[in-house]
């Protein structure tokens, strides 16, 4: 049985390069098209596989091409894919427009994912139900997403919640969250609060406020600006590593697996963020997102 369950999301990311934004009407010829393996749930499962944990992904490729490259690049990250289903629908996709102002254009097709439905999710309950954490992520069913948390905490297992794509969530739902893991921007569309919000900057207030709102503890990760914990034994703020990011696709998704890798290894949150700051900065210096993903002793070289 694996210590960490990553239960969601795997896409193809589709990358092409072009001069410009396409616009309505037009055909634009861009560079080489490169595929690489993304997807939150598959990106989280891989840097916790990296980092070392048991791990074990449940969710939903299609029956092509893209999904059983998906899943053999979560094998070669010594993730079990036993819990990985398969549907009619397609591989859920990214498209990426890469153009030179470095604003990437991005259409997400969800396809397969959304096949992963409480019934099927159910299939693989003996993996989860088991596991010492849970990592789940908002880009399957939100449905499917808030059953696996609920029982999966009725029986004990740590659950952490990475609410991307933003979303408002209940007391409920929060309560389940051990850590709460968000960005600045979904900090806010959690407690359904906009950028005129007045703590919108106001980190360890945000933090506050989500744990006022329920969740047992709570983890902001702000960029090159590290992340910020909250927990009963108060709050902490970690620096991210000076690097020079060339590319911070699936930086937080790094973050995440890292961080339920340690603390399924019985780390505290505060050791646990500081491995996964150590992770994510080694990821924003090598391009795409699994695919920069380093193993425990090239993170643990870093660190020293
Ligand atoms: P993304 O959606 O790009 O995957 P995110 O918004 O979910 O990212 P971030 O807060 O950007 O998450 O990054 C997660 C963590 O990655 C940060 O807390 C930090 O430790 C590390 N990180 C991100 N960008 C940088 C950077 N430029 N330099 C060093 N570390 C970084």
């Amino acid at each position: 049985m694996s210590d960490v369950v990553v239960v969601g999301s795997a896409n193809a990311d589709l990358v092409v390069e072009v001069p410009r934004r396409p616009d309505g009407g037009e055909t634009l010829l861009g560079g080489d098209l490169l595929v690489l393996p993304g997807g939150k749930g598959a990106n989280q499962a891989a840097a916790a596989g990296r980092a070392g944990a048991g791990t074990a992904f449940v969710g939903c490729v299609g029956r092509d091409a893209n999904g059983a490259y998906l899943r053999e690049q979560l094998a070669a990250a010594g993730v079990d894919t036993a819990g990985l289903a398969e549907s009619e629908r397609p591989t859920g996709t990214a498209i990426i427009y890469l153009t030179p102002d470095g604003e990437n254009s991005i259409v997400v097709s969800p396809g397969a994912n959304h096949a992963l439905d409480i019934e099927l999710v159910d299939r693989s309950a003996e993996l989860w139900t088991a596991a010492r954490v849970v990592v789940l992520s908002l880009e399957i069913p939100r449905e499917t997403a808030f059953h696996v948390a609920a029982r999966a905490a009725a029986g004990g297992v740590r659950v952490i919640l990475n609410a991307a794509p933003a979303a408002r969530l209940d007391a409920e739902t929060l309560a389940l969250c051990d850590p709460l893991i968000v960005n600045e921007h979904e900090a806010l569309e959690v407690l359904g609060a906009g950028v005129q919000d007045p703590d919108a900057h106001d980190y360890p207030r945000l933090a506050a406020r989500l744990r006022e709102a329920g969740a047992r503890s709570v983890v902001v990760t702000i960029g090159a600006d590290g992340a910020l914990i909250a927990d009963a034994d108060g709050t902490e703020r970690v620096a991210a590593y000076p690097v020079t990011a060339v590319d911070t696709t699936g930086a937080g998704d790094a973050f995440v697996g890292a961080v339920a890798a340690e603390l399924a290894a019985g780390s505290s949150l505060l050791d646990a963020v500081r491995f996964a700051t150590a992770v994510s900065a080694v990821s924003v210096q090598r391009v795409g997102a699994q695919s920069s993903y380093a193993d425990r002793a090239e993170v643990e070289a870093f660190i020293a």
